[in-house]
């Protein structure tokens, strides 16, 4: 079995930004434009509500998943965070 879906690294790498995570807010629309592979117990998603993004982290728990959500902020900066957090540089 291979994975299809990129994994972030683990650890964080030296000048990794601290991103701040939050409860999920409403449930308005949202649409999950890419994200992380499921095999790690922690996956992120890159979501799109409106014309914003923001990242989204699930811990697995096996009763309960822990779900945060970022800021939103508009879609092209979202995307770069994202490219970020994929190379370990933002957590
Ligand atoms: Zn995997």
């Amino acid at each position: 079995m291979s994975c299809v879906s990129p994994h972030v690294p683990d650890g964080r790498q030296s000048g990794c930004k601290k991103l701040a995570w939050f409860k999920p807010s409403d449930g308005a629309r949202v649409r999950v434009l890419v994200w992380t592979c499921d095999c790690l117990a922690m996956v992120y998603e890159l979501c799109q509500a409106g014309g914003q993004g923001f990242i989204r982290r699930t811990l697995q728990n096996e009763d309960a998943p822990e779900i945060r959500e970022t800021h939103r902020w508009p879609l092209g900066q979202a995307r770069e965070i994202w490219a970020t957090l994929l190379t370990g540089m933002a957590r």
